[in-house]
């Protein structure tokens, strides 16, 4: 992802769905204007979900997601259409297409109660109007288009653009708690496991939100930190940190000084603050066999460096002087069934959207598993759970 790119969490996410011949490939290359070579020259073989980020006019920037049809049939078929309905967990809004020459089928009345039962915002598409046998009106409120017809498929992104979507405003990540005339420290490590040459999202996002709120940010990396702190102590009200360094840098900043993480603040932008901190309780329950799940949004590339795979399991047999058996999931591939697990601890989730995000709470929560986040982890491993959390008093 370039730097001025809008993140993949912060983007509306679409999904078309459908039966192997509606033309879902071509609907979404012409609602782009872009072959995405998504299409195969053979009807019905999107097999994997394919998302694409992009930015559609008048709606903006989306992530656009083709699936395999949903009447695919054979064991290696409906393995596919699992793999399609699992990416309703991330949709914020669905297209459901179906071929306009023929009656709706059994898999689109399926799907359309699916969408219903998930309150997931959707549209029905029918697709093919050029064609001599389309049924015109064959279901109230679809919108007909053909995708030789710009017309049509400007009006298309018109209905997209003006459908209600989930999700209420994001919390802030800090700046409410703020006050305009002080600064916030940024501690930010430089080091092997940092990405070369650039910050990653969650520290860009804060820094975008102080900027925005006329608050003073300085970025410090930790070897200037107490300099930092002895210089301008009195005109900074919050230390913010990188959850690795969080021992050192609670050592060496006043203990009345407002101190927290990157990673809290994201798991409190996500909506699980609360979520999280009596998830982390969990730990001090762990035994040696309990399973632990640790789950990173990103998958090659990780942004996070080592953290979850290397340096949490690292302290986490050390606090709790057992010896855990840990899974590492990244990116989209998160088990539905969390019922092995006597916990969950989850990465910032900077990269992944509110509904996906709802839903693996959702998933915990139904399994009564806790789930938590590596930020707050890290300072209760540390001791210092309380202060991480002394910009929001009443969460412990
Ligand atoms: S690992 Fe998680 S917190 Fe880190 S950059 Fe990826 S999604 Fe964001």
């Amino acid at each position: 992802m370039g730097m001025n790119d809008t993140p993949a969490g912060d983007r509306l996410h679409i999904g078309l769905f459908g039966c192997r011949n509606a033309g879902k490939s071509s609907l979404i290359n012409a609602l782009t204007g872009q072959d995405l070579a998504l299409v195969s020259p053979t009807p019905g073989t999107t097999t994997d979900p394919v998302s694409k980020a992009m930015e559609i006019l008048p709606i903006g920037p989306v992530m656009l997601t083709d699936t395999a049809g949903l009447d695919d049939a054979g064991e290696l078929g409906e393995l596919r259409v699992q793999k399609s309905l699992r990416v309703l967990n991330r949709t914020d809004l669905a297209l459901l297409v179906s071929d306009g020459t023929m009656p709706p089928g059994p898999a689109d009345r399926q799907l359309q109660a699916e969408l219903e039962r998930r309150q997931i915002p959707f549209l029905i598409v029918r697709t093919k109007q050029d064609l001599p046998a389309f049924r015109r009106g064959e279901i109230p409120g679809a919108i007909e288009v053909s995708v030789n017809d710009p017309a049509a498929i400007h009006r298309l992104r018109e209905r997209i653009a003006a459908m209600p979507v989930s999700g209420a405003a994001p919390e802030p990540f800090i700046c409410d708690r703020l006050v305009p005339e002080q600064a916030a420290l940024l501690v930010i490590p430089v080091d092997e496991s940092a990405p070369k040459g650039r910050l990653i999202l969650p520290q860009q996002q804060v820094i975008r939100e102080l900027l925005e709120a006329d608050i003073p940010a300085i970025a410090v990396r930790d070897s200037c930190l107490e300099k930092t702190l002895a210089a301008m102590g009195d005109r900074i009200q919050i230390v913010i940190t990188d959850s690795q360094i969080f021992g050192r840098v609670a050592a060496v900043t006043p203990p009345e000084m407002l101190l927290t993480s990157f990673s809290i603040l994201m798991a409190r932008r996500k909506g699980f603050l609360e979520q999280a901190v009596r998830g982390a309780k969990a730990l001090d329950t762990i035994v040696s066999g309990d399973r632990i799940l640790i789950s990173e949004g990103c998958t090659h590339h990780r942004q996070c460096g080592d953290i979850g795979t290397v340096k949490l399991p690292a302290w986490i047999r050390e606090y709790t002087g057992q010896e855990p058996v840990f899974t590492f999931t990244a990116g989209n591939g998160f088990p539905e069934d969390l019922s092995p697990f006597k916990m969950v601890i989850h990465c910032g989730g900077c990269m992944l959207n509110e509904p996906e995000i709802r839903f693996r709470r959702r998933c915990a929560a139904e399994r009564q598993i806790p789930f938590t986040n590596y930020g707050i982890v890290i300072a209760g491993i540390k001791g210092i759970l309380d202060r991480a959390l002394s910009p929001f008093p009443g969460l412990l």
